[in-house]
């Protein structure tokens, strides 16, 4: 019996721009009395399904937007004869629509880390249970991943978590929802053990794939003071001193190092955490702006966001402490209007962030937005393809609508047609040129308009364009891209590197 985890994908790379971590974590909690387990990442190259025998356990890991891919796999695996076992967040909401259209013997709903074992002996013994509960495993029980079964030369960064959950409830998005409101961070000792493990194989990048890195802010902090409530005082100062205290260590690793992560705007608030990040060499961070309205952050319950001026100076805050930002905005809310886009571009590059992702407001499952979408849609169902609407991730890709929900003043091709021309004026070649100045070397600036380019073609067209032929255009020059651009990344490797002591 061997054990093949899938990151499904309908579209491969050759090259990958970060490691699928959960096949490595879910590696690391497999038996090792069974082997070291096949990973397969689809966005490499696709599964090979001769590679499967009968009585072979296939764990699959969906997320919403590679379901569909993911059930093809399923049940061309369970034809073979394998045990099929779904994961992930698609599958957590979702666990009936594994078994009716994945061919899933079992689903794991929540975190995989310490169930996974049971998964397996019961494959072994023939007899995988229809559902198994993973539950939120705490901080210090998150498996470790197994970075030796890494394929050499094929990933751009690697990543590693520190945190899974966030306090915040913001309409659009389903990690606090799945993941919990509480923080549940892991220790220095296993995160740093993990980056010096891959900085020793020549990972210099790494991105820190938390939910919310800035997990305590000095809102919480006032409130609990202000309730005079002492034991939340003392969690949430417990929390922050594990923050600094990794960060402290991070600060001991070599200067070629850099991570990324995602934080919250409140960060530029305090300068103390800031500067902690930029000497731990977290040189970057995913900022979720959203909208430049109030109008609009109020659409989206994410109030504690800034706006206008006071938006364009937090996000300069980052940038003068050294924490360069890829800040996320969202089109279609509400109250958006057709000047709303300019207004964003000319923020966007006002604001001096260095990168920037333009999405469609779009209702995810698991998310309050999906929650009020889908009982709106009760009365005016449409079907694709005899598809419901609501169940959007099973209409096949070609057919699949880019918008959903009806806007008070713009069509939705209006919507996507304006949301497509910001990411060209974002990424066009003199704005990323420029924005391109505070990198001091001429070869630092010709891989950051590089990345800027690979980074548009992976996620811009291919998230939003409606039309095959630009479609496939993207993703040939994504292929032709991340080559060369990998090699920007790769570090050389430093197998004496030492993990940092604690610093307490
Ligand atoms: S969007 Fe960010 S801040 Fe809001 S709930 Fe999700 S992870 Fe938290």
């Amino acid at each position: 019996m061997r054990v093949h985890l899938v990151n499904p994908s309908d579209v491969a790379f050759g090259t990958a721009v970060i490691t699928p971590r959960w096949m490595y974590v879910i590696a690391s909690a497999t038996p090792r009395d069974v082997g070291d387990p096949v990973l397969v990442d689809e966005t490499l190259e696709p599964l090979d399904l001769a590679s499967l025998q009968a009585g072979d356990v296939v764990g699959i890991g969906i997320h919403t937007a590679n379901a569909l891919r993911g059930y093809a796999i399923g049940k061309a695996a369970r034809e073979r004869g394998a045990y099929v076992i779904f994961g992930g967040i698609h599958a957590t909401l979702y666990p009936e629509e594994s078994h009716e259209l994945g061919g899933a013997h079992g689903v794991v709903k929540g975190d995989g880390d310490l169930v996974w074992k049971s998964v397996i002996e019961d494959c072994r013994r023939g007899e995988p249970r229809r559902v198994y509960e993973g539950g939120r495993v705490e901080g210090g029980q998150f498996a470790s991943a197994r970075w030796d079964l890494l394929p050499p030369k094929r990933y751009m960064w690697a990543s590693v978590q520190t945190v899974r959950g966030c306090p915040k409830h913001c309409s659009f998005c389903s990690v606090w929802r799945t993941d919990g409101q509480k923080p549940r961070q892991r220790t220095s000792d296993a995160v740093v053990e993990e980056v010096v493990q891959l900085r020793r194989m020549g990972f210099k990048f790494i991105a820190l794939a938390d939910d919310n890195f800035y997990p305590v802010t000095f809102t919480d902090i006032k409130l609990a003071e202000e309730q005079n409530n002492t034991a939340r005082l003392a969690e949430l100062r417990a929390t922050r001193a594990e923050r600094f205290e990794l960060m402290a260590r991070l600060a001991q690793l070599p200067n070629d190092m850099c991570f990324f992560t995602q934080i919250t705007m409140e960060a530029a608030e305090d300068p103390e955490f800031l500067d902690a990040m930029r000497a731990a060499h977290i040189k970057g961070a995913l900022v979720g702006v959203e909208s430049v309205t109030p109008e609009g952050l109020k659409d989206i319950y994410k109030e504690f966001n800034a706006a206008g001026d006071d938006l364009v100076e937090r996000l300069r805050t980052f940038r003068r402490h050294g924490v360069y930002v890829l800040g996320s905005f969202i089109f279609g809310l509400p109250s958006d209007r057709p000047s709303t886009f300019d207004a964003t571009a000319a923020l966007a590059q006002k604001a001096q962030i260095a990168f920037a992702q333009f999405v469609m407001l779009t209702p995810f499952p698991g998310t309050v937005d999906f929650i009020k979408w889908e009982k709106s849609m009760e009365s005016k169902m449409v079907h694709i393809g005899g598809v419901p609407l609501t169940r959007r991730w099973l209409i096949p890709p070609a057919q699949r609508p880019k918008l959903y929900w009806e806007h008070p003043v713009m069509s939705m091709d209006e919507i996507r047609e304006r949301t497509q021309s910001v990411w060209d004026t974002f990424y066009s070649l003199k704005p990323t040129w420029e924005r391109s100045g505070f990198i001091k070397s001429w070869k630092g600036r010709v891989a950051f308009t590089l990345i800027s380019k690979l980074y548009r073609q992976m996620y811009a067209d291919t998230g939003i364009a409606t039309d095959s032929a630009r479609l496939a255009w993207s993703a040939r020059w994504a292929r032709v891209l991340a080559k060369p651009t990998r090699l920007l990344f790769a570090g050389r490797p430093m197998p004496e590197l030492k993990v940092p002591a604690s610093v307490n």
